[in-house]
């Protein structure tokens, strides 16, 4: 059993099973004789580890491989705020974004030192405590860039943008196999490992292989789809250690229900949450104005009076709950609670919210 109650915002809590079976692998990976720290990334071993989790990825998206391809990238999900446009964005085009708080508008600033980025829908006035309103796109646009989740602001699209024949990006680094979507609407989607999935080290890309063609000739290597691709995520060294994770995680998922068992567990979860914050609107204000737009893995909200901070926090300690406090650009709490974040401490977390509310 775990003493602690785990809400970092990522890396976050991972499966104990998960964990265990890495454990065992750090020392000797299925009889090798060898760590999975120890392999070649070009032999046999590896590639067993990528074939299966990029075979195991699509199938929980219910993608296919002929139409789309997985590639385990380093840099986080910062480095496809530029790399995406530097594919994706021709010299003389324009990228159509949506700004949904700090991290889509890192992805429009890096998309400006390519191009020109125009921004379809913000709200920044609003200080991103709901999701804006999303004007028509530029029928020309190399693609429409959302982020599906917004981790800081806790703020989550719960629907999908038409976007009629503009190819649609996501960053979904923090709701990543989190939230039952269709996923075929989408043309490339990103995400850094380390909440939902894996740990940190290892970035997802899942593109559409038409894109693929589609992407600019003129890319650094490094950057290029088109490169990693082809050399199926081994042009140079990957995150090793992370592909192996994100593998036993996607095996994690499948026993769970696939998507959809976990996207269920994470509603329940937040259906507990939200109801027990909404249970005293006198003590607790969710941050999020628009039920409709609230985040079912990062819960953030502030306190009516807020000299209890150092209080609750402290509450929140003794029954071993770590990682609540809210990002500074919010301020308050945030619960954050992907995949692996139990059901029942879902529950413990609902209880002290309650009890707090009490005292
Ligand atoms: N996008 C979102 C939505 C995020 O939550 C984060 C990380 N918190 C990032 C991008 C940046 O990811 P990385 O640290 O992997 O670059």
């Amino acid at each position: 059993m775990r003493q602690v109650i785990n809400f970092n915002p990522g890396p976050a809590v991972l499966p104990q099973s998960v964990l265990q079976q890495a454990a065992a692998a750090v020392l000797d990976l299925d009889g090798a004789g060898m760590s999975v720290l120890e392999i070649s990334h070009r032999a046999r071993a590896f590639e067993a580890i990528y074939e299966a989790a990029h075979e195991d990825l699509l199938q929980l998206m219910g993608l296919d491989a002929g139409t789309y391809s997985v590639l385990f990238l380093g840099g986080g999900a910062s480095l496809q705020f530029f790399s995406v446009p530097r594919n994706l964005l021709p010299p003389d085009g324009v990228a159509a974004y949506v700004d949904t708080g700090v991290w889509s508008q890192k992805a429009v600033e890096q998309a400006r030192r390519v191009g020109r980025a125009e921004v379809v829908g913000s709200s920044a006035s609003e200080k991103y405590a709901r999701l804006p309103e999303v004007s028509p796109i530029p029928a020309a646009a190399a693609y429409l860039h959302i982020t599906t989740n917004n981790t800081i602001e806790g703020t989550q699209f719960h629907q999908t943008p038409e976007t009629g024949a503009v190819p649609l990006v996501a960053d979904m680094s923090s709701d990543f196999l989190a939230t039952d979507r269709d996923f075929t609407r989408f043309a490339l989607m990103y995400a850094g490992a380390q909440k939902n999935i894996g740990p940190a080290g290892v970035t997802i890309v899942v593109i559409r292989r038409s894109l693929l063609d589609a992407c600019r000739e003129d890319v650094p290597e490094m950057l290029s789809y088109r490169v990693h691709e082809k050399a199926r995520s081994v042009y140079n060294t990957p995150p090793v250690f992370g592909v192996y994770v994100v593998g036993l995680v996607c095996r994690w998922i499948m026993e769970q229900g696939g998507v959809a068992g976990v996207a269920a567990a994470n509603r329940r979860k937040a259906e507990l949450v939200y109801g027990a914050l909404d249970a005293h609107p006198d003590v607790y204000e969710p941050t999020v104005t628009v039920p409709a737009h609230r985040s079912l893995v990062n819960i953030t909200f502030r306190l009516r009076d807020s000299f209890r901070e150092s209080e609750f926090l402290d509450g929140a300690r003794e029954r071993h709950m770590v990682g609540l406090r809210g990002h500074r650009a919010v301020g308050g709490f945030r619960a954050s609670m992907y995949n692996a974040f139990e059901e029942a401490w879902a529950e413990r977390f609902a209880d002290y919210l309650h009890a707090f509310a009490r005292l």
